[in-house]
């Protein structure tokens, strides 16, 4: 008999982050089940996995959709620190939810420490047009400022919703194909635990 390598197929840890109400829910659930859910508990924080064909590749997508009103800032950290790569997600008809951007961005950059982090802002309830807060050259003016790409997504109408759980998966491998090399031949994870610099 031949033996057939067991070969996991990759994993690839998303988070949703955002406001509480603009959508990070509905879209994980629209993205897994190909479903609107209007009414999902707005205090939970959960997480799901699936397999999905990544330009031909099978790869596993564990997605981390967080509450957004994590109480306790370690809670959070912790969360933000097991991510690979981030949704950033406002509502375009809520421009309290836009500004909130920007701290969501903050606490990640300190937490992963990299400013390549994968990541994509994401203006959710694009179908909503007629109640639009934020315009699109303002979103994207900051994506453009983080050197990150903006998207506009409707969990309601599915619109661009794969485009960017695939876009940002497609960043995350790219990010770990790059990282492999500089690694090249040297012991792998075990050997990367970092320095906690932020303990004083
Ligand atoms: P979360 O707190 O960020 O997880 O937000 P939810 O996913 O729970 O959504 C909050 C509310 O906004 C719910 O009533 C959703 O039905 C609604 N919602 C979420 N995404 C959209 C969208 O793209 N379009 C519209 N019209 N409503 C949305
Ligand atoms: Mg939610």
């Amino acid at each position: 008999m031949s033996k057939k390598p067991v070969t996991q197929p990759a994993l690839h840890k998303v988070i949703m982050v955002g406001s509480g109400g603009v959508g990070k829910s509905a879209l994980t659930l629209q993205f897994m089940y190909d479903e609107f859910v209007e009414d999902y508990e707005p205090t939970k924080a959960d997480s799901y996995r699936k397999k999905i064909l990544l330009d031909g590749e099978e790869v596993q997508i564990d997605i981390l959709d967080t509450a957004g009103q994590e109480d306790y800032a370690a809670i959070r950290d912790n969360y933000f620190r097991s991510g690979e790569g981030f949704l950033c997600i406002f509502s375009i008809t809520e421009d309290e939810s836009f500004q909130a951007t920007q701290d969501f961005r903050e606490q990640i950059l300190r937490v992963k420490n990299d400013e390549n982090i994968p990541f994509l802002l994401v203006g959710n309830k694009c179908d909503l047009e007629e109640r639009r807060k934020v315009t699109y050259q303002e979103a994207s003016d900051r994506a453009k400022q983080w050197g990150v790409t903006y998207v506009e997504t409707s969990a309601k109408t599915r619109e661009h919703v794969d485009k960017v759980f695939f876009d940002l998966m497609r960043e995350i491998r790219a990010r770990k194909m790059e990282e492999n090399k500089t690694n090249n031949g040297r012991g792998k994870d075990k050997n990367k635990r970092k320095k906690n610099s932020l303990k004083s």
